[in-house]
């Protein structure tokens, strides 16, 4: 018998999962995918780079087009929304945005791959025009399009997470002065305050204005009703456009109303197959679900395009009757902003505070290649690990050119649980052109290893 299997949301989990399922069983599943956006598997990731310049767009980041699902013999639905899920009957009510009509959709599966809801400030004048958020490639034709017709001369960037300093390089690529406002006090939370005040000072040394532990409390515009201004606690910002990068929750509005679990960051709690908990026929995957981190043990929410990727295929190999499992994540992520590039992977040292870990801190500056080499340049390393038992539990990079994947080897090391005196004997290569002969790692890992060699002979625990 054909399963019909309906997709929620058709980009990176959703239609990972219904080309994944639909290539291995082929005709034995029918498969119907519903987006209420304008396209699918695009890459909001190029986004920044798409608005700096680098790359074209929206096309280009087009991974697969609706016309390309179909002729795979997806029946993909183009604006149309899902409006309710009722797992008793196993259907869906769907609306056709441009028709104006509601229908309902019988399955045997459902998935749930509806991603992320951007955070909004609550403020009057958050949506006004020159105010811009960066989540679907419509955001961004939309940002683009302002930016060339009235040529902003200043920019402000609320929120330096990894998108606002993407978005920040892009701004500065495009000629306007940037400020960046955030509430912390350096930007770049996803690494810790003595690695994300090294951003902060590059960031400054690019000309950006970075105003931290400042919070905005409105935004003013014209009679035009265009944005003139980001009011904070203490002064107001000239601003011609606005970009909003506060981050995202997981859009679980549809499960929820349907009744199933959420976790304690929001979002639908799943197994290792991606099968939401105990509801055999519904799988959810990507931003809309919560993932189990491997080092701390503790579920968080974690918006990223290589996570939704790879558990929209687990879901299709078990759509299909195969069998694959997504156990988690270490925490690994990288970005850049101008010539600075940024990447961590596992426990921050506050992850570590919560998680119960004790540990041990090294910080390390080396080159990307060596020193005498034309085009070494400087990076530095922060390296965490657990007291007695050597266990590694997270690395911070920032530095120039040819610093950021090196974090790959420290993923490999945390996925695999290596103490950092067994990462002192990695086989890394080494060429003067790509590193020092002691790799930047490699050195870390040396004086993690003595530090905990330390805390081995002190007393205490
Ligand atoms: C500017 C930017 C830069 C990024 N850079 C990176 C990066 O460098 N690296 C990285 O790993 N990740 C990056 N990400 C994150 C990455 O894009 C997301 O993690 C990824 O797109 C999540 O995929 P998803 O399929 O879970 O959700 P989404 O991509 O959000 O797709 C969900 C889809 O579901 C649709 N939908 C929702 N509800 C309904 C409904 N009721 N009915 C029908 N359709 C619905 C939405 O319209 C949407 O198209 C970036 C994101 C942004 C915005």
């Amino acid at each position: 018998m054909t399963e019909r299997i309906v997709v929620v949301g058709a980009d990176a989990a959703g239609m990972s999962a219904a080309s994944q399922a639909k290539r291995i069983a082929g005709d034995a599943v029918q498969i119907v995918a519903f987006e209420r956006g304008t396209h699918s598997s695009y890459s909001a990731c190029g986004i920044p780079y798409w608005v700096a310049g680098d790359v074209d767009g929206p096309e280009r980041l087009v991974a697969r087009s609706p016309e390309a699902h179909r002729r795979n013999g997806i029946d993909l639905r183009m604006r149309t929304e899902v409006e309710e899920i009722d797992l008793t009957a196993g259907r869906v009510t769907a609306r056709d945005l441009a028709a104006g009509r509601s229908y309902r959709e019988s399955f045997d599966a459902l998935v749930i791959a509806t991603g992320a809801v951007p955070v909004r400030p609550p403020l009057s004048g958050a949506d006004a025009a020159g105010v811009f958020g960066v989540q679907t490639l419509d955001d961004g034709a939309a940002l683009l399009a302002y930016l060339e017709r009235t040529q902003p001369r200043r920019a402000v960037v609320v929120g330096g997470g990894y998108i606002g300093v993407e978005m920040a390089e892009a701004l500065v690529r495009r000629g306007a002065a940037v400020t960046v406002v955030d509430q912390a006090a350096h930007p770049m939370t996803t690494l810790d305050p003595d690695m994300g005040a090294a951003v902060h000072r590059t960031m400054e040394e690019i000309g950006i204005d970075v105003r931290t532990d400042t919070t905005v409390i409105g935004f003013e515009t014209g009679s035009d009703r265009r944005i003139r201004s980001v009011v904070t606690a203490d002064s107001s910002i000239p601003a011609d456009v606005v970009v909003l990068g506060l981050g995202v929750r997981p859009d679980t509005a549809l499960g929820k109303s349907a009744g199933l679990p959420l976790g304690d960051h929001g979002g639908l709690r799943t197994n290792v197959q991606m099968q939401v908990l105990g509801h055999d026929q519904v799988w959810a995957g990507g931003d809309c679900v919560e993932v189990l981190n491997l080092v701390s043990g503790q579920y968080q929410h974690v918006a990223l395009g290589t996570h939704a990727n790879k558990q929209g295929r687990v879901i299709g190999h078990n759509l299909a009757g195969s069998y694959a499992t997504f156990p988690g994540v270490v925490g690994t992520a990288v970005s850049k902003v101008c010539h600075l590039e940024i990447a961590r992977t596992g426990l921050r040292e506050r992850d570590a505070n919560r998680a119960g870990f004790a540990y041990v801190t090294v910080t390390v500056r080396s080159d990307t290649k060596a020193g005498y080499f034309p085009g070494a340049r400087p990076m530095t390393v922060k390296m965490i690990a657990e007291r007695r038992s050597g266990r590694l539990l997270g690395v911070q990079i920032v530095g120039r050119e040819g610093s950021a994947k090196r974090i790959d080897t420290a993923a490999t090391a945390l996925w695999n649980r290596m103490t950092v005196e067994e990462m002192t004997a990695l086989d890394l290569a080494y060429a003067p052109p790509f590193s020092p002969v002691w790799d930047p790692i490699l050195v870390a890992s040396r004086k993690a290893a003595a530090a905990v060699r330390q805390t081995g002979a002190d007393r205490g625990p």
